[in-house]
């Protein structure tokens, strides 16, 4: 069994992403070919934004954002303390200052109140100036958008939203269901392979409706052009996504709205309901299992139940192996935690980040996950917690 099984996709899409990929072979236009802009149109429709600007990974979109506010060195960023490096490792990249929040033991993503204690800390301590928020739409569900608006417009900070994960996830706004990546002032997202819309190497984008904003980005991608390549008005760098990249996308992108994004939700669906009755007997080992607030949709990167403890949560881990059956700890270490961030001021401690890295693991889940596999899956765990009992 494979924990996100990308070659079956493979096999599903083989004679489209083959005619995309050789017909790009075949164009000569490697670099800003039509699959670039299509594939930015196309995206930027979908999540419902005016912009989308390509780039070379979910990383690259991250600081972009962070350069294109002009963020710096006396500028306070939260972020997440659970979350994967990037969204924490572009802020010091850009010489500001990262300021872990803690999240919600439910969702996995920022915990606002967490994070109105460590605005409230930095502005007490005065040496830094609050300047953006960066909520993570962890393992595919949106953070709590209309919360953080409101947050962010109380203290006047700029809201980045780090979709990397969290592509095709909803939140019904006043009956109207937005898309990720269009919660954020801007909003960025990552198209490694196994993230819920990857392409076959790495790409990502950056999602705004501010046109000052997007042709900023669309500048420092192509290092800082002004009016052409060779007129270079600022420092920029080197991140355009690849045409190869766009096309598989393209592709992509249309199983994603027609199935993916469906099948995945199924799949998850399928696993709560099955480990839901498991867990009816009354059996302590499984803690949680992953929550969807109402009126929230998921896109499902992960799927993160919750151990009671670090020994359960690695014996459960070592018997699924023993069945053949891979899963992962995402994350077992908080940016907090990090050797890259010691020596850094701490607004506070996060102490649900600390439970979690001691206690979450995610199962194998993918569009293309049968039935039968979830089966395996849940009957394995029922196994585990037979002899656990
Ligand atoms: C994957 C990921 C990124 C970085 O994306 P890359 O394309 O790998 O650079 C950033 N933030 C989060 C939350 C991610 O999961």
């Amino acid at each position: 069994m494979e924990f996100r099984d990308l070659k079956k996709q493979y096999t599903v899409l083989k004679k489209e992403l083959d005619q995309a990929m050789l017909q790009v072979a075949a164009s000569g236009a490697y670099i800003n070919g039509p699959a670039v802009v299509q594939l930015e149109k196309a995206l930027a429709e979908y999540v419902g934004v005016d912009y989308c600007i390509s780039c070379a990974n979910g990383t690259d979109a991250l600081s972009i954002a962070l350069k294109v506010w002009g963020t710096g060195p006396g500028d306070a960023v939260f972020v997440p303390d659970f979350t994967f490096f990037s969204s924490a490792e572009t802020i010091s990249g850009e010489g500001a200052s990262p300021v872990f929040v803690d999240v919600d033991q439910r969702t996995y993503n920022i915990d606002c109140k967490d994070l109105e204690r460590k605005i409230a800390a930095v502005l007490s301590e005065g040496t830094l100036k609050p300047k953006a928020i960066i909520g993570v739409d962890l393992f595919g569900l949106p953070a709590s958008w209309p919360e953080l608006r409101r947050i962010a417009d109380k203290y006047g900070l700029l809201l980045l939203e780090d979709g990397a994960q969290g592509f095709g996830g909803t939140i019904a706004v006043n009956n109207v269901s937005k898309r990720a990546c269009s919660f954020g002032d801007i909003s960025t997202t990552s198209f490694f392979p196994a993230k819920p819309l990857g392409c076959y190497g790495d790409g990502g984008a950056i999602f705004t409706d501010n046109r000052e904003w997007a042709a900023l980005a669309n500048s420092i991608k192509v290092h800082g052009k002004g009016s052409f390549k060779y007129d270079n008005v600022r420092l920029g760098m080197n991140s355009r996504l690849d045409t190869l990249q766009a096309a598989i996308l393209l592709v992509k992108f249309c199983a994603f709205v027609e199935n993916e994004l469906e099948s995945i939700n199924n799949a998850a669906f399928t696993y709560s309901q099955q480990l839901a009755e498991l867990l009816q007997d009354g059996n302590n080992s499984i803690k949680l299992l992953p929550f969807v607030p109402s009126g929230f949709g998921s896109s499902w990167a992960q799927y993160t139940i919750q151990l009671a403890d670090r020994s359960l949560r690695d014996s459960l881990q070592a018997f699924l192996k023993s069945k053949g059956i891979p899963s992962m700890v995402y994350y077992p270490t908080g940016m907090h935690d990090q050797t890259a961030f010691k020596g850094l001021k701490s607004y506070g401690p996060c102490p649900v980040t600390e439970k979690l890295c001691n206690t979450v693991l995610s199962l194998p889940i993918h569009p293309y996950i049968e039935n039968n596999e979830i089966s395996l899956v849940v009957d394995s765990i029922k196994e585990w917690l037979y002899i656990n009992k």
